[in-house]
């Protein structure tokens, strides 16, 4: 049995990547590079990779999932998820550099594993090696994060006619996740954030029981998880109004938005996109009250790794997926933050969400 197409594709790469560490095996234990190299969706498992081995390793509650989803993958059976037994099948691999997820394996788990490998085999701690191959996007991922982009699209337009005064934030919450499970077929990404008036100031607010009164700022930022890929929308509308300082607040994150993603385009810099956006803000007056980074990958993961932010390291390439989502909070008045999912193309970008962002009254 051969692996599935997109699976062969990945495993190639992750081999690449675990030769030019200097080691001959890779143990695999975070659940999200799990599932982008095996298509596994169950939430338990361990892949050992080496040049020749691809180990899928799972206990009796995912072994017929794990035939069905994983083929090709030689799979072992697992009585427990103690580390003596993974460390049985690591001592079977031909392997004496064996590279650990050191972000993904606790303290505790780390010694039990060291204090039971076979003596003369290093077990190496590695940092964003699986991680750092998602961050460029295949075309199977490309196209479910389109199609993700398209489910909050449909379900942006859905609940403008719920957001009105009297109604509460949580009341909107609900219907709109409900849109998304419901009519969009998918899981809701991350918890919604509606937060309105004063609450829009908080760049992560949840949903409350907050009513939603005239003249409030709304700002919901939220996404579809579909086949494994997310997508991250914010929109900020205005319940009335909008009053002259809305407008001009508005037009200078909008502002924000577009010129940084006027800038993106292969070889650029992540740090530099940001500055754009950022030095928009800051010229209108509002330098104080953009405090987070313009912007993170997305993926399977909804913060998938890097993306645009004043520390940023990241190169930008081609077929990376990344948001932009400038914002201005003022404290007691209200906030807007737009946030747009883009594909970085051949000699710019693609913008994935096709709802406008021109302020809408309701
Ligand atoms: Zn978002
Ligand atoms: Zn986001």
């Amino acid at each position: 049995m051969t692996f599935l197409p997109d699976s062969e594709f990945r495993i190639a790469r992750a081999r690449k990547s675990i030769a030019e560490m200097g080691l001959q095996a890779l143990l695999i234990t975070d659940r999200t590079n799990i599932g982008w190299i095996s298509e596994f969706t169950g939430s338990s498992a361990y892949i050992i990779l080496t040049s020749t081995d691809a180990i899928f390793a799972t206990d009796s509650r995912y072994t017929v999932q794990a035939e069905t989803q994983c083929p090709g993958w030689t799979l072992r059976k697992l009585a427990s998820s103690d580390p003596g037994e993974i460390v049985g099948l690591l001592s079977k691999v031909d392997a004496t550099r064996i590279g650990f997820e050191a972000v993904n394996l606790s303290f505790a788990a780390h010694s039990d594993y060291a204090s039971k490998i076979p003596s003369g085999t290093e077990f190496v701690p590695t940092e964003k090696l699986i991680d750092g191959l998602r961050i460029v996007k295949d075309a199977t991922e490309i196209e479910a994060t389109r199609e993700a982009c398209v489910i909050a699209d449909r379900a942006f337009s859905h609940i403008l006619s719920y957001i009105k005064p009297g109604v509460t934030e949580r009341t909107v919450m609900l219907e709109l996740e409900g849109y998304i499970r419901r009519e969009g077929g998918a899981e809701i990404a991350f918890d919604t954030i509606v937060a309105s008036g004063y609450r829009s100031a908080l760049p992560h607010g949840l949903a409350s029981e907050k009513v939603i009164e005239s003249g409030d700022f709304v700002t919901l930022d939220f996404g579809a998880r579909h086949r494994g890929y997310c997508s991250d929308m914010t929109r900020t509308v205005v319940v009335g109004g909008p009053t002259e300082k809305q407008v001009a607040v508005y037009n200078v994150v909008r502002g924000a938005l577009e010129d940084a993603i006027a800038g993106v385009k292969p070889g650029v810099k992540g740090i530099d996109i940001d500055s754009i956006a950022r030095n928009r803000i800051k010229d209108a007056g509002y330098g104080d009250y953009f405090g987070h980074g313009l912007g993170h990958s997305l993926g399977r993961a909804v913060h998938d790794g890097p993306g645009f932010s004043p520390k940023s390291k990241l190169i930008v390439e081609e077929g990376m997926i990344i948001t932009v989502e400038p914002g201005i909070y003022i404290p007691d008045w209200g906030g807007v933050r737009i946030e747009h999912d883009i594909l970085v193309t051949g000699n710019g970008s693609e913008i994935l969400n096709k709802t406008p962002v021109d302020l809408i009254s309701l």
